[in-house]
Formats: C-alpha cells, structure tokens, sequence
C-alpha cells in the first residue's frame, strides 16, 4: 500500500470512529430525556410503583407496612367498597380475610404449621383432629385438662413467675375436643341464639381450643369484667415473655370475629409474640403476612 493510501485509509478510520462515538452519545441523551430515572432505577418501569400510570390508591396501598403483591386486587375491591377506610385498614382486613363473610372461603388449618397453626373463622379444623396432649397439674389449672405440651411448659413457668409477684392464674379452660366445642356452641345457641352465640362461641372445628395451644385463665365470663383485674393487668405486661399472646384484643374485634376476650391466650413461641405485643397486630394478620404462602 502506498503511503498516501494509508493515510486515506486512516483518515477515513477516524471519521467513522468519530462518526459512531456522536450516535451513541445521542442515543444515550435522547433516552435519558425520556425518562429521567433511567439511571437512577434499574427496574423496568412496569415494576416501578412509582410510575405515573400506577392508581394512586395502589400506590398508596403499596406503601403500606403489611401490602401483600397476592392480596392486591382483593384491596383495590375492598377499598373502593369501603371508601372510609383507611388503607392501613383494608390491608389490615383484607390479610385477616374480612372481606369474605364469616365462615365463608373457609380453608382447611396448616397442620405443617406446627406451634403456628391458624384456627380461626376462615381456618378449620377436621372433627377428627386431635392434637398430642398432656395432663395438666391441678396446681396449674382447675380440674384435670390436657394441653400441647410446649405450650404448658411454658404456661407453668408463667404462672409461677406471677405467683412470685403476688399474682394467682389458673387454667380454667385448655383443650377442648370437636365434640367438647360442638356441645358447648349448641349451648350457647340455645340460650342467646346463633347471630349473639357467633360473637363469642366458635363453631366447632373453628375453635382454637381443638389445638391445645389455647388457654382461658381465671375465667371465661364477659360479666367478671377481667379487663380490671390485677391478673389482666400482670399478663398484658408479661404474657408474651412465655410465648403467649392475647387472641381476642379489645377493638380487634373486626379481624378476629369474636368479643373482647381478656382471658383467653395463645401460645406461639417468644419470638412471634414479642412481635405481635411490639407491633399491635393480631395472629391472623400475622399469619397472612409471615406464614401463609
Ligand atoms: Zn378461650
């Protein structure tokens, strides 16, 4: 090759160079003007909740500390059905499945669960369900009941600690078998009819006391007013540093289906329950949020 052709050859080299370093810097500018995030974000747009196009009240549902992506369109439902709530709210309700009735979509408990199984008006238990079970100590509870056995190792070393404060608990009520429930709901049905009988009562197979992981203390009458007691006031401080939980809150009564009940207690282990004391949340919307898949 002549010297003069390699010259023009390189010439024209650094022209092309020069010519596809402009290209690719106008694309890079044009596409950045488009969306000024480009560089910012590395999620495609349609993940980004963010986005312009996104409902503001999914937006402002996906802010929500308890959003679940599953649970999406059942909120948008719930929310545009119930336009005074809050969003908080509807995720609340809609993870407790408030936006079914009672007793209806019901599915079958989680035995895999283990010490987390959910019974609740949306969880059943089969009739034939019977949990292992141990005798409980008349020391502990009156008259001789059965419960899980974690669950009343811990429940002793509660009740001991609480007599070491002056506090006496009791168990009055533990395990109760489907037919047990069955008979004690039927009960109840008869003397305040079934609408007042569903806020209180568990219909059997719905009653968490089939696990053996529940426990009413002292007492399981609305009228002794609990709530006052220096007992209350002993568990409501101290409950969950056994692995117990109050089930049935005061002003949850719209998650859980079921009145004020003081006394009734729920083991889930220390972890979980030191969750739900900090956090104020019930088991249902805990289960929805950390165990159910
Ligand atoms: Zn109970």
């Amino acid at each position: 090759m002549s010297r003069r052709k390699r010259k023009k050859l390189i010439f024209i080299i650094v022209i092309l160079l020069t010519l596809s370093v402009i290209c690719f810097t106008s694309v890079i500018y044009l596409n950045n003007r488009k969306d000024p995030n480009a560089f910012m974000n590395n999620n495609p747009s349609k993940d980004n909740p963010s986005s312009s196009d996104v409902d503001p009240v999914e937006l402002s549902l996906r802010k929500e500390t308890y959003f679940l992506e599953r649970n999406l369109s059942r909120y948008l439902r719930y929310a545009k059905e119930n336009p005074s709530k809050d969003m908080e709210e509807v995720v609340r309700c809609v993870n407790a499945n408030i936006d079914s009735e009672f007793y209806t979509n019901v599915v079958d408990t989680n035995l895999d669960d283990g010490l987390l199984v959910l019974v609740n008006k949306y969880h059943k238990l089969a009739s034939d369900y019977e949990p292992d079970l141990v005798k409980m100590d008349t020391k502990y509870s009156y008259d001789n009941k059965y419960m899980n056995a974690v669950a009343y190792e811990h429940l002793k070393d509660m009740i001991d600690a609480a007599l070491l404060d002056g506090i006496k608990l009791y168990n009055i009520s533990s395990y109760r078998s489907y037919q047990t429930q069955t008979d004690l709901y039927n009960r109840y049905v008869n003397k305040d009819g079934k609408e007042a009988a569903d806020t209180y009562s568990a219909r059997a197979g719905y009653s968490e006391h089939q696990t053996g992981l529940a426990t009413d203390l002292n007492t399981a009458d609305e009228n002794k007013h609990f709530e006052n007691s220096p007992e209350y006031a002993w568990l409501s401080k101290n409950a969950y540093k056994y692995g117990f939980i109050e089930r049935y809150p005061k002003d949850k009564e719209y998650i859980t289906g079921y009145i004020f009940e003081p006394w009734h207690y729920r083991y889930v282990g220390e972890t979980v329950a030191k969750y739900i004391y900090d956090h104020q949340i019930t088991f249902d919307e805990y289960y929805a949020y950390f165990i159910e898949k």
